[in-house]
């Protein structure tokens, strides 16, 4: 049988910026701002969007999942367009509302510090590729 590639987030560095979300046609990524994605492999076409995408470089494809038919697939880019569509008309602020509610165990201070501490881990792992 040959080999699925599936999209996996590395969730340790994901800063949660939304950005893989907007990119994926078949809605695999799910997550709200600043808080991590995860992918749903049984919906990764692989078509690698999302990696090309991430600023923290934490998607790479695995070999997870479960591959979708042609039909599947198609039937998934639809849905994803006629979200965008209604996005269109939705004000961003309903989308991503400014004041995220705050968990009891996670302060503004700490998800600063994550992504300040998730890029420093990119720019490293980046240097050490050089
Ligand atoms: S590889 Fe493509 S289909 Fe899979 S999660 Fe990323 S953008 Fe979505
Ligand atoms: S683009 Fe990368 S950092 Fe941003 S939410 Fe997606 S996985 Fe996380």
């Amino acid at each position: 049988m040959q080999t699925q590639y599936k999209a996996l987030i590395d969730e340790e560095n994901c800063i949660g910026c939304g950005k893989c979300i907007r990119v994926c046609p078949t809605d695999a990524i799910v997550g709200s701002k600043q808080v991590l994605h995860t992918i749903l492999p049984q919906y990764c076409t692989s078509c690698s969007n999302c990696i090309n995408t991430c600023p923290t470089d934490c998607i790479t494809l695995s070999t997870l999942g479960v591959a979708l038919n042609e039909q599947e697939e198609l039937l998934l880019t639809q849905k994803k367009q006629q979200r965008l569509n209604h996005n269109q008309l939705v004000p961003p602020t309903i989308l991503f509302p400014k004041s995220m509610p705050i968990s009891n165990t996670t302060t503004q201070k700490d998800r600063k510090q994550s992504i300040a501490d998730a890029i420093a881990r990119v720019k490293a792992k980046k240097n050490l590729a050089n």
